[in-house]
């Protein structure tokens, strides 16, 4: 979907700020302001005062910064922090969400605001899709989670997911470009592998994405363990075959230490079976991957139940046998922070702040 929303100085890169300063700017201005934006992540050009008075003038003058300012906030016992954040071109607003745990941050991002893909079990494919995210508002969420816990993306063990509202390789010009902004040394300065981007499995972008230069790990939501089922629990199945998918991941060029992750929804009843276990084991048997199974997080309007831990452990052991498997345990649960809840919604027992 076309995006059509203000250019805004978060988003633009050197070679943009350069282009925006004019003839005879010199690249140092445009490298300043590229790393007040993302490597010194300040609120406002103001708070730069290495840079010119009459330059910061200019610049507000012409191009609004940017910035996401939130909506809501939702704090879950477990230390989850679930955000709407107001995008500042048209006042929606888009779910992000910090994970910590121990001394390590997990930020998962959004990159539409809804989603177009019609997952069954999913509360986001109700919305529909409302619009692509600009690279600004992709690169903006992060800003906004890492300034307001003050963690630095360099020094403290922080990972992003691109798995909060939306299809990222249904935006895939707008994630790339946020991914070499996050993933710049200059920039806001993540490592690549730090980085993960899931997708539902739209099958001609996988290839585009392996062939990007500065790229995020691969996650694949494989979701079933043949065409039918799949079909059933993603429709979009039925545009992008089953097949078709495993072969775009078989040709995904893995970086050396690399891994393709999966992620498997288990349903109760529906595709939780030892047999299903067994032929998933079949398709990602000779792949060098991982697979993480989330137990279903429940939601109105979801037509699926979670099934018995038991189940799921005994899914795990077989899958086991073959590649690693973890059991992702949901987060956020009470503030439907969890995979799959991200929708606009308040639970009415969630605390909010502000
Ligand atoms: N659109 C992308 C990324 C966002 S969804 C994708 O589908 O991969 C992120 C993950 O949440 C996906 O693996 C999806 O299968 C999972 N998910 C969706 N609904 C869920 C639910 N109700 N319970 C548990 N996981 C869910
Ligand atoms: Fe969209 Fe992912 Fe939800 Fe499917 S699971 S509807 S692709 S957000």
């Amino acid at each position: 979907m076309a995006l059509r929303t203000q250019p805004t100085l978060l988003g633009l890169d050197v070679a943009d700020l350069l282009d925006l300063l004019g003839p005879g700017a010199r690249p140092f201005r445009a490298r300043q302001i590229y790393e007040a934006l993302y490597k010194h992540n300040v609120a406002d050009l103001d708070e730069t005062t290495t840079l010119p008075k009459d330059l910061r003038d200019r610049l507000r003058a012409e191009m609004p910064h940017g910035r996401l300012t939130v909506d809501q906030r939702f704090n879950s016992v477990d230390g989850t922090v679930r955000y709407l954040l107001k995008l500042p071109a048209d006042g929606r607003t888009v779910e992000s969400v910090l994970m910590p745990q121990d001394d390590r941050h997990t930020i998962c991002i959004s990159s539409q605001v809804g989603c177009p893909v019609d997952c069954k079990f999913c509360l986001t494919a109700q919305m529909g899709l409302e619009r692509s995210l600009s690279a600004g508002e992709i690169v903006g969420q992060v800003l906004h989670v890492c300034r307001e816990h003050n963690l630095d993306p360099r020094a403290s063990h922080c990972n992003i997911v691109m798995m909060g509202m939306g299809e990222p390789l249904l935006n895939l010009p707008n994630v790339l470009k946020a991914t070499r902004i996050l993933c710049d040394d200059n920039g806001v300065g993540f490592s690549q592998r730090r980085v993960t981007v899931s997708t539902s499995g739209i099958v001609p972008k996988i290839a585009e994405l392996g062939a990007a230069e500065v790229r995020p790990n691969l996650a694949i939501s494989l979701n079933a363990s043949h065409e039918e089922q799949r079909v059933e629990l993603m429709p979009i199945t039925k545009k992008y075959h089953l097949a078709d998918l495993m072969a775009a991941c078989k040709a995904y060029p893995l970086r050396p230490r690399e891994f393709l992750f999966f992620e498997y929804v288990m349903l109760r009843g529906v595709n939780d079976t030892d047999a299903d276990a067994r032929r998933v084991v079949a398709l990602l048997g000779n792949m060098k991957a991982k697979l993480n199974i989330i137990a279903l997080n429940p939601g109105p309007g979801i037509p699926f139940q979670t099934p018995d831990p038991e189940r799921v452990d005994s899914f795990q052991k077989i899958i086991m046998r073959s590649l690693p498997c973890y059991v992702r345990r949901p987060r956020g649960l009470d503030i439907y922070a969890a995979c799959g809840q991200l929708k606009k919604m308040q639970p009415a027992d969630l605390i909010t702040i502000q």
